[in-house]
């Protein structure tokens, strides 16, 4: 009989349980939706623009240069994919922090 050895925690996983992912391991071009508190958004990681065309960012009201990889996002209901927005990656992830007065898009 062996002893039971306690299951280790990935390197990955928090305390509460929640798989904390690493910077960059999501799949680019592939949709996940994020619970936020204004609402449930559709999150896209976006590899980087070719085309040339600059977005501006609404978080820090910067351009997004062309090519660097960033995220879209658009509300998760009927209709929000007309509100897509592109955001720096550290732009989105701290969106929530900015307090309330601010336009959500
Ligand atoms: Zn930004």
């Amino acid at each position: 009989m062996s002893p039971r050895r306690a299951r280790r925690r990935g390197p990955f996983e928090r305390p509460d349980g929640r798989a904390a992912r690493p910077v960059g391991a999501s799949v680019p071009g592939v949709d996940r939706v994020e619970s936020a508190p204004d609402g449930e958004w559709v999150v896209r990681n976006v590899s980087g623009v070719t085309q040339g065309k600059a977005y501006r960012c609404p978080g820090c009201e910067q351009e997004i240069r062309p090519g660097l990889p960033h995220v879209v996002s658009w509300p998760a209901w009927s209709g929000g994919e007309d509100e897509r927005r592109h955001w720096h990656t550290a732009c989105w992830r701290n969106r929530v922090n900015r307090g309330p007065g601010r336009s959500r898009y």
